[in-house]
C-alpha cells in the first residue's frame, strides 16, 4: 500500500472515530500517523484504539505512526455560585486562594506556582482568551486584577499566562500517569504541551529515554523567543495555533507558523501544522475555500504533515476531512511553483558527512533521473536527513526495527517499510534493489539511490551513497 504524495497526514482519534470500521476508513483514506489526545479519553479508549491501529498495520503490511499527546500544564480557575459569572471591562476582578465557589468579584485559582510567577502589568487570558484581565498587583496569595476584555465566565474555564514563563515542569502528575501507560501500549512519538524553553525537553526524554521520540507543541510566546534551541533539542515540533493564536496576538500566528517550519527544517525536524486546518467540516461535508487554502498553503511552506482535531475526533466527516486533505496535498505536489519552492527553502548543508552525502543524494537522483531514493537506517536517522533535503524522488526507508519504521511513517517524502538485517553492501544494494522494485519504485533499466551509514546498526553514521541499476 503506497500513498501517491510526499506531505502526510495526521488524524486525532475521538468519540466520532474509536471503531474499527472508522480508523479502518481513515487509514485506506490517507492517515500516515494517528493521534491520541490525552486531555480526552479514558485509558481503556486509548488502548482499544492502539489495539485497532496495530491490528490494520498488520492487515495492512503499513508502518504506522501512534502520537501520545499530553496534556501538559493546563491552567484552570475555580467554581462559581450557579457555575458562571459575568465580568464587565473596567471592573476589578480578585483570583485569589480561598476555594469556596466564586462570583463576579473574585474567584479561586488552584496554582500556586501562578502567584509565584505573574507580575503586575502581565495579562491573564479566560476561556481560550475570551476574557482578558490585567494584573494590578499580586501579593502571592492574592492577584487584584482589572477587565480589559469582559463576558460570562464559567466554571473551570482555561487560563493563559502569555507573559510569563511559569515555574512548572512540562509534565504535570496526570501526564507522567499517561505517559507510562502510553508507553507500555507502544506509541512511536509522545508531544509535550506547552513547552516554554529546552528543560523540559530534556527533563521528558531523561523519562521517556529511546522508548519514543519527542514532539514539542509550539504554543508559548517563550517558546518562540527559544525557538531555534527547542526545535534542535526536539525530534520533531507541532505548529500548535490553537493555544499559540490564544497566546500570541491572532496576527502573529502565520508568522510564527512559516518560523517554527523553517527552523525545524534547518535542523531535519518533521513539523506538523496543527488546529482549525478544516474546522469547518467538523459540522459542514465541505471545508470553506479559507481551509483549503490554508491546508494547501502548509504544504507549499514544507511542511511534513498537516493534522486533523476536532474534525476527525468528534466530527461528523471525519473521513471525508482525510480526503479532503489527501485531495489538496496531491494538487499542491502537482504543481511546478511546489518544487521551486522547496527548491528555494534548500537547507545550508552542515559540516557533516551526513549532510554532504544527503546533499549529493539530492543532486544525484536529480541528475540521473532516479527513479528512487532508498535509505537504510537503524535509527532512522539516514532516513530524516533524506528526508531534510527534500529530493525530487520519493525515499523507500527500509528498517530492520520496526519501531524505526513506525516512528518514520509521518515524515516526509519517506515510505517506510520494514526489511531484513544486512550485513554487507552487497547484501543492502541486493534488499534495496528488490524492494524497489517489489514497492513499486522502480523497474527494470531504472537507476536508484541508496545512502546508509557504515558500520551497519550504528547509528548517525550516514556516509555511503550508492548508485544501483534495477536488472
Ligand atoms: P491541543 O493542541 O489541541 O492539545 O490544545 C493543539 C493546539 O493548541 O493547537
Ligand atoms: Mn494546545
Amino acid at each position: 500500500m503506497r500513498r501517491n504524495r510526499k506531505a502526510k497526514i495526521v488524524a486525532t482519534l475521538g468519540p466520532a472515530s474509536g471503531d474499527v470500521e472508522t480508523i479502518s476508513a481513515l487509514f485506506e483514506a490517507g492517515v500516515d500517523m494517528f493521534r491520541f489526545n490525552f486531555s480526552h479519553g479514558s485509558h481503556e479508549d486509548h488502548r482499544a484504539r492502539h489495539e485497532i491501529v496495530r491490528g490494520l498495520e498488520k492487515k495492512y503490511g503499513r508502518p504506522v505512526s501512534i502520537l501520545c499527546d499530553l496534556q501538559g500544564p493546563k491552567i484552570r480557575l475555580g467554581t462559581f455560585n450557579g457555575d458562571s459569572a459575568v465580568l464587565t471591562a473596567g471592573q476589578e476582578f480578585v483570583l485569589d486562594r480561598d476555594q469556596t465557589p466564586g462570583d463576579a468579584t473574585r474567584v479561586y485559582l488552584p496554582h500556586p506556582e501562578l502567584f509565584a510567577a505573574v507580575k503586575a502589568g502581565q495579562n491573564l487570558l479566560f476561556d481560550d482568551g475570551k476574557i482578558r484581565v490585567s494584573v494590578e498587583s499580586n501579593t502571592g496569595d492574592r492577584m487584584v486584577t482589572r477587565v480589559t476584555t469582559g463576558g460570562k465566565i464559567s466554571n473551570r474555564k482555561g487560563v493563559n499566562v502569555p507573559d510569563a514563563i511559569l515555574p512548572i515542569p512540562a509534565m504535570t502528575p496526570k501526564d507522567l500517569v499517561d505517559l507510562e501507560f502510553a508507553l507500555s501500549l507502544g506509541v512511536d512519538w509522545v508531544a509535550l504541551s506547552f513547552v516554554q524553553q529546552v528543560s523540559d525537553i530534556e527533563d521528558a526524554r531523561k523519562i521517556i529515554g529511546d522508548r519514543a521520540l519527542i514532539q514539542s507543541k509550539i504554543e508559548k510566546p517563550a517558546a518562540m523567543l527559544d525557538i531555534d534551541a527547542i526545535c534542535k533539542a526536539s525530534d520533531s515540533v507541532m505548529v500548535a495555533r490553537g493555544d499559540l493564536g490564544v497566546e500570541l496576538p491572532i496576527s502573529q500566528v502565520p508568522r510564527a507558523q512559516k518560523e517554527i517550519i523553517r527552523v525545524s527544517r534547518k535542523y531535519g525536524r518533521p513539523t506538523i501544522v496543527a488546529t482549525h486546518m478544516l474546522e469547518s467540516m467538523t459540522e459542514s461535508p465541505m471545508p470553506t475555500r479559507a481551509e483549503a487554502s490554508d491546508v494547501a498553503n502548509a504544504i507549499y511552506e514544507g511542511a511534513d504533515a498537516v493534522m486533523l482535531s476536532a474534525e476527525s475526533a468528534s466530527g461528523k466527516n471525519p473521513v471525508r476531512a482525510v480526503q479532503m486533505m489527501d485531495s489538496i496535498i496531491k494538487e499542491v505536489e502537482s504543481d511546478p511553483v511546489y518544487r521551486t519552492l522547496l527548491d528555494a527553502q534548500q537547507v545550508t548543508p552542515r559540516p557533516t558527512p551526513e549532510d554532504a552525502i544527503c546533499n549529493a543524494l539530492r543532486d544525484t537522483t536529480a541528475a540521473i533521473k532516479a527513479a528512487g531514493t532508498v535509505t537504510y537506517t537503524k535509527s532512522g536517522s539516514t532516513s530524516m536527513s533524506a528526508a531534510r533535503v527534500r529530493p525530487t524522488t520519493s525515499i523507500l526507508s527500509i528498517t530492520p526495527e520496526l519501531k524505526t519504521a513506525r516512528r518514520l511513517a509521518w515524515v516526509w517524502g519517506i515510505h517506510s517499510i520494514v526489511g531484513k538485517d544486512v550485513h554487507s553492501v552487497d547484501e543492502m544494494v541486493s534488499e534495496a534493489v528488490t524492494a524497489a522494485e517489489r514497492e513499486g519504485f522502480a523497474k527494470k533499466g531504472d537507476y536508484i539511490a541508496i545512502s546508509a551509514g557504515l558500520p551497519f546498526g550504528e547509528s548517525g553514521t550516514t556516509n555511503l551513497l550508492h548508485i544501483a541499476t534495477i536488472k
